[in-house]
């Protein structure tokens, strides 16, 4: 299939260029030119496998770009561990997205976009280049960790992420590297920034970034979505996801536009709140950043939500009776986590909270006869720090290993770009 630029819908780009590229060379967000439709879903349901049924989704997008066997291969890839659906109370059950390498739910839609890149670099030399703030380096670094003709490189402010991520940055070895860089991490995009600006240097590296905007990991967020609906089907489902960039939830309602059989959408903020603003006064007004306890969703205006209203636009979805969002305060959030942790005995994390209080809210204000499916986000160790008034999380033991694995393959840099792209030509 192929892509449009979101700002100018007259050129055309295929999978392959939508993937290398992340974003239109006009800057606008790919978006696919059709919405495929899945015939006889309730039959395929029943009868397919989840990783069936997540290619005969997936598949359309990709068109013939990817042999479908090497597409299946991709597939079970990407779902190579567990998405266990927890019941945490009486209509309220959480998908766990956070059983994979870095513990949230991005090694999914990294892991997928990984071998997409790798499958198209083929022989070609790769570099894909990406600053971190802490969580969205460690989802790449694994999912394309031993990616043939792919080498990552990752620049991250030295001394401003926690030892878990510094450590899921830095022991791979392999075809990662990492670079910790004295300076924060706005110095860190600036230098990455600066990398690709540099033609000659793009060209000799084969420089392409990792962008979560990139169609490649936004379109295998469906997969999920995909695996509750089979476990759970016929139950009638409210899917409730804790939201920042909308990228989680503008796949699950691809997903649905699809065909795939979901009750509503719940899309819960924190106090970050332009769209549920929106969608009361039809005025979107992004307004500086709050600081909150669920971070990765401090986001004031998400990239993802102008794709929820194409997807709405093209198929005359009123995006009210689609989609409730919530606005959750940290004072709320902590009020839940208490709850959970004492009346449910569930460990939650920040995110995952902030979308229990929203069905808390939702359940309330419409009290129908609904499955809610809470999306689990992130494991809680890696938001041990926020949750301390609550509880201590215990370390999971396949995470254990890591923390007495050796850094490989990282230096220690000035903020300098000089040196940087010495480093980068020596690699
Ligand atoms: C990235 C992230 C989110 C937000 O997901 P979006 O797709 O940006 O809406 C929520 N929770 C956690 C733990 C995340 O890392």
């Amino acid at each position: 299939m192929n892509f449009y630029s979101l700002n100018n819908k007259s050129a055309r780009y295929t999978f392959r260029e939508a993937v290398l590229g992340s974003i239109a060379p006009d800057g606008g967000l790919f978006f696919p030119e059709h919405i495929p439709s899945i015939q006889n879903i309730s039959e395929k349901l029943h009868a397919l496998s989840v990783e069936d049924l997540c290619c005969e989704f997936i598949q359309p997008f990709v068109g013939n770009e990817i042999p479908s066997e090497a597409l299946r291969s991709i597939v079970d890839k990407t779902l190579s561990f567990p998405l266990p659906i927890k019941q945490v109370s009486d209509k309220k059950a959480c998908l766990e997205l956070f059983h994979g390498p870095t513990m949230a739910f991005k090694d999914i839609g990294a892991r997928f976009l990984a071998e997409c890149i790798g499958t198209f670099s083929g022989s070609a030399n790769t570099t894909v280049l990406v600053a971190t703030s802490g969580d969205t380096g460690g989802a790449v670094a694994n999912g394309f960790l031993g990616v043939k003709g792919v080498r990552v490189v990752i620049l991250y402010p030295k001394g401003m992420v926690s030892r878990l991520q510094e450590k899921q940055l830095t022991t791979l070895g392999d075809n990662i590297h990492a670079i910790a860089v004295d300076a924060d991490f706005d110095t860190c995009q600036a230098l990455v920034k600066q990398c690709f600006a540099d033609v000659a240097l793009k060209q000799e590296l084969g420089l392409t970034s990792a962008n979560s905007i990139n169609v490649a990991r936004w379109l295998p967020q469906m997969f999920y979505y995909i695996a509750a609906v089979k476990q759970l089907h016929p139950a009638p489902i409210t899917f409730v996801v804790p939201s920042g960039n909308f990228g989680n939830v503008c796949a699950g309602i691809m997903a649905y536009a699809m065909g795939l059989p979901v009750q509503h959408f719940i899309a819960a903020t924190n106090m970050n709140d332009t769209v549920p603003r929106f969608l009361k006064t039809g005025n979107y007004m992004p307004q500086p950043t709050h600081k909150t306890i669920s971070n990765a969703m401090d986001i004031s205006d998400p990239s993802n939500f102008i794709r929820i209203r194409e997807i709405a636009a093209i198929k005359g979805f009123l995006l009210n009776g689609l989609m409730t969002p919530y606005s959750i305060s940290d004072e709320e959030t902590y009020q839940m986590l208490h709850t959970l942790y004492h009346d449910y005995h569930y460990e939650a994390d920040p995110h995952t909270a902030v979308a229990f209080a929203a069905a808390e809210q939702h359940a309330k204000l419409y009290p129908t006869d609904t499955t809610y499916v809470v999306l689990g986000t992130a494991h809680p160790i890696k938001f041990e720090e926020a949750l301390k008034p609550v509880y201590t999380p215990n370390l999971p033991d396949y995470i254990r290993p890591l923390l007495n694995k050796k850094m490989v393959n990282t230096l220690q840099l000035p903020a300098d770009f000089g040196l940087l792209k010495k480093h980068l030509l020596s690699l």
